[in-house]
């Protein structure tokens, strides 16, 4: 047998690494950064907890009313069929040291500690009151508008576990415990560096042959929405040195390096080599589109990422392979994205062993039945396909075609943390 070109022509995609093993493989490998550090709960969003929160005590801490109206003992209201005295007048803040006269209603307040010897509370709305005695309607279950302690939390009740990334909701958790600081992973640290003779920065006068960089701003981004610091590199030319100086200082003072551009076997394309003679490259070449350039591997123990060049590449493998190894790194659980199955809009055909995935729009019917469509044109250099698309269609590797109606596997940017 002749032996095999190395050219991208020769390699056939079932010779390449499959979506679902390089995601195996990073998820396996990739272990996250120990280093931590206090953060306020005023700057947690986003952040990734790296300790347990328990409640230290019940939340809330007291029985307490649900709404402004009166409070007695259910017993009471069933004996006096609704007609109760009022004795007294508790706010929320100012908890009443006297427990309810028996036979009689508390005027309380949202909030309010329930005062001794009531259970039930009657809505202001319900009631009306004469002569100092509340009428209230029957049918009030005991316990009424009453919120027991403890019912959103109980003592020594885990509330987070370390991984999680942190959410506006689960930050109020955290301060309804008491807690005003929280250890958390620290930040990342990414460089992110474009490629190629052609590009440009905007703001500078463009020549002929020359292109502005989109891809900066887009990795800028999207990194950033996964909680990490980025550092922009600039635009490194098309020579092997540059691209190696680049690299080798860029790799000492960050966790992660993400590349665009010169990621194949072109004669200009340098990073994917420069990447092979200073570290270790672990993954290129995948079964998918678009995005097949995509490597990953590492100089010392800073991560590298090497993205295409188009756009569109750059975000699909961004969102699939970039952002879950990032947030991984980073202490946090690896996140899976949500798909959705829906039936397709659209018809198309596919090459088979390989994994495509199509920018996405819903689209409703008149009866408000959903759909999904595909962005007419292909090109990865369509930045507005990404515009137009609610997320990325999922085409498996062993399907080759689509008809419309055949239920097909959304994954909406929001499964992404991006829009
Ligand atoms: P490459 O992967 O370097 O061959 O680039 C593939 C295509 O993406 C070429 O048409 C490039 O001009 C384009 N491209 C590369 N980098 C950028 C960038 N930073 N912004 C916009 N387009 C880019
Ligand atoms: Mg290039």
């Amino acid at each position: 047998m002749p032996p095999k070109l190395l050219d991208d022509c020769f390699l056939h995609d079932h010779e390449r690494l499959r979506h679902d093993e390089a995601l195996d493989r990073l998820k396996s490998r990739i272990v996250p950064l120990t280093a931590t550090e206090q953060v306020a709960l005023a700057g947690a969003a986003g952040r990734v907890l790296a300790e347990e929160i328990r409640a230290p005590r019940p939340v809330p801490a007291f029985d307490n009313s649900a709404v402004d109206g009166y409070a007695f003992a259910h017993a009471d209201y069933l004996a006096a069929k609704g007609r109760l005295k009022l004795s007294g007048r508790v706010a929320a803040g100012h908890p009443g040291a006297r427990p309810v006269v028996k036979g009689t209603a508390v005027r309380v307040f949202t909030g309010a500690v329930m005062p001794k010897g009531a259970d039930t509370v009657a809505m202001q709305e319900d009631v009306t009151v004469e002569d100092r005695f509340a009428i209230i309607p029957e049918g009030l279950k005991q316990g009424a508008n009453r919120r027991k302690a403890g019912e959103d939390l109980n003592a020594g009740a885990v509330l987070l576990r370390p991984g999680r990334r942190l959410r506006p909701q689960d930050i109020a958790a955290i301060a309804s415990t008491g807690k005003a600081e929280i250890a958390c992973y620290k930040r990342l640290k990414v460089a992110i560096v474009s490629t190629g003779d052609e590009i440009v920065r905007p703001g500078a006068p463009i020549e002929s042959g020359q292109v502005y960089d989109s891809n900066v701003f887009l990795l800028r981004a999207l990194i950033e929405a996964t909680g990490a610091e980025v550092t922009d590199l600039g635009v490194l030319a098309d020579r092997r040195d540059v691209v190696e100086a680049a690299l080798a200082e860029a790799a000492r003072g960050h966790d992660a390096i993400v590349t665009s551009g010169g990621a194949s076997r072109g004669e200009e394309d340098h990073v994917v080599k420069a990447v092979e003679a200073m570290g270790r490259l672990h993954m290129w070449q995948l079964a998918i589109k678009p995005g097949r350039p995509m490597g990953f591997g590492q100089i010392g123990e800073c991560l590298f990422f090497a993205l295409p060049g188009n756009p569109v590449a750059v975000m699909v493998c961004f969102l699939l392979y970039v952002r879950p190894v990032l947030l991984r790194r980073c202490g946090a659980d690896w996140p899976e994205p949500r798909r959705y199955l829906l039936p397709a809009a659209f018809s198309m055909n596919k090459k088979p062993d390989r994994r495509e995935f199509l920018r996405g729009m819903i689209v409703e019917d008149d009866a408000g039945h959903r759909s999904l469509d595909k962005y007419p044109r292909d090109g990865s250099g369509l930045i507005s396909s990404l515009r137009a698309a609610d997320g990325l269609i999922e085409i498996a590797e062993e399907v080759t075609s689509v008809a419309p109606g055949d239920p097909v596997a959304f994954i909406p940017f929001e499964s992404f943390g991006c829009y």
